[in-house]
């Protein structure tokens, strides 16, 4: 079956699982635990590309203290259903991290796999430390031994958009994260 693309995103919508105004806080209760724990040291957000961007550029409104900015971009070998655990990274760092204190900004763990590869990268470079703060977590799928250092909401085993995540490029732009109706998935894209 093809439905006709929505003319609004949100029509396309089934359920908001979190609230504008619930992420609002969460970032801002996040915002302040990191900057009261990083004070004192040379912060750098590794912001992962592109599902956290809209986390990022609203944590990084919520630490009061001083921080560095760098992104990096990854894919998953493999067949897109299936998370094979190999990761490709195709934007790097732009920075050295050796002696900084690394957090690393996701949007959602799922398996683990992404975040257990990317931790131990960043770890052979020699940093002052390597943390993760994630918006999301989903713990039902978990394969690596992953557990967030900082995280937002924990959610079910359900496929989510809205705030920074997709499905197949779409709905990033949703102020909330929200679970699609059932068509989404028969729609042409
Ligand atoms: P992991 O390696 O933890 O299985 O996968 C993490 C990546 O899978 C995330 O960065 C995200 O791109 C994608 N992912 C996992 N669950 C979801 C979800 O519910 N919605 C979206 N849009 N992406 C997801």
């Amino acid at each position: 079956m093809s439905v006709h693309p929505s003319m609004h995103i949100i029509e396309d919508i089934q359920e908001v699982l979190i609230s504008e105004e619930q992420i609002g806080s969460k970032v801002a209760e996040l915002g302040a635990q990191i900057s009261k724990e990083y004070e004192g040291k040379d912060l750098l957000l590794v912001c992962i590309l592109k599902g956290a961007l809209v986390f990022m550029s609203d944590l990084m409104r919520c630490i009061s203290i001083p921080v560095s900015i760098d992104t990096m971009a990854v894919t998953s070998y493999g067949a897109s259903t299936v998370s094979s655990g190999v990761v490709k990274i195709i934007k790097d760092l732009d920075v050295p991290i050796e002696g900084r204190h690394v957090l690393i900004v996701e949007d959602i763990v799922d398996t683990g796999l992404t975040l257990s590869y990317l931790v131990s990268t960043l770890k052979n470079r020699k940093p002052a430390s390597v943390k993760v703060c994630t918006l999301l977590d989903k713990p039902d799928r978990r394969q690596a031994s992953i557990v967030p250092d900082y995280n937002g909401f924990v959610i079910p085993d359900k496929f989510v958009v809205g705030y920074g995540l997709d499905y197949m490029e779409k709905y990033r732009n949703l102020p909330f994260v929200g679970v699609p109706k059932d068509y989404v998935w028969n729609e042409e894209h």
